[in-house]
């Protein structure tokens, strides 16, 4: 790697899905200096240069998720069946791999120039969700019809399926603990900024409480539910 020498594209470049430009988000770096992301927010994807996502802190990956949340009111935009990488134009391939123990899924260019994630994929990478216990899956059936599929984002039928039938993920919510260990590892300056409790997130949506700020507190009967979003609500607004 050139040391010194300016990055050799650094005009703002187009989404790999809808082409559109994506914005440039300047986060902080574990050895000092700084990651610059291009973030598509319709499409709720975000493109990663090599190692980017390995580098960014644990205070650079709660910035972006509430980048996230802030962002997650618009419905994202279906990933274009063929996305292309924003460098050589080569058409991304989706593929499956292991983080730990979740199952992750991105676009990747075929000639190594990056990655395409999307916001949720993201979380789950993080390892920022979990699969819920068969104890609460019960709990929440009782007051969920459907949930969204945190990996594919089909519906979720509850009362037939324990996993979603299309991609074979388990029902995944937002992982508390996780949350609360990138929260302990953030500097003093940062923690105080931050007053979060994700644990009665989690306990509140399975007891069918969503986050609101207006006069409906509860899940409607028609309401495909959105478990990592809604946990992000929480989280976000505590
Ligand atoms: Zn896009
Ligand atoms: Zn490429
Ligand atoms: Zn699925």
């Amino acid at each position: 790697m050139s040391v010194g020498v300016a990055p050799p594209n650094d005009a703002p470049r187009g989404c790999p899905s809808c082409r559109d430009v994506m914005r440039r988000e300047v986060f902080d770096r574990k050895m000092g200096g700084s990651v610059a992301l291009d973030i598509c927010f319709a499409c709720h994807g975000i493109w990663f240069d090599p190692y980017e996502s390995a580098q960014l802190t644990p205070g650079a990956v709660l910035k972006l998720f509430e980048e996230i949340h802030q962002n997650r009111d618009a419905t994202g935009r279906p990933i274009a069946e063929t996305s292309r990488c924003p460098t050589c134009r080569h058409a991304l391939v989706l593929t499956y791999d292991m983080e730990r123990t979740n199952r992750i899924t991105y676009y990747r260019c075929p000639d190594g120039h990056g990655r395409f994630t999307t916001f949720v994929q993201f979380l789950s990478e993080k390892n920022f969700v979990r699969s819920l216990s068969p104890a609460e899956v019960e709990k929440l059936k009782a007051v969920v019809k459907q949930v969204r599929c945190a990996s594919c984002g089909a519906p979720i039928d509850l009362a037939r399926d324990a996993q979603c039938s299309y991609c074979h993920a388990p029902i995944a919510i937002l992982d508390a603990d996780a949350v609360k260990r990138t929260i302990a590892e953030l500097s003093d300056e940062e923690r105080a900024r931050r007053t979060v409790d994700p644990t009665v997130a989690v306990d509140a949506l399975l007891a069918g409480q969503r986050y609101s700020r207006d006069a409906t507190p509860s899940f409607s009967s028609s309401q495909v539910v959105d478990l990592v979003g809604e946990a992000l609500d929480f989280l976000m607004h505590r």
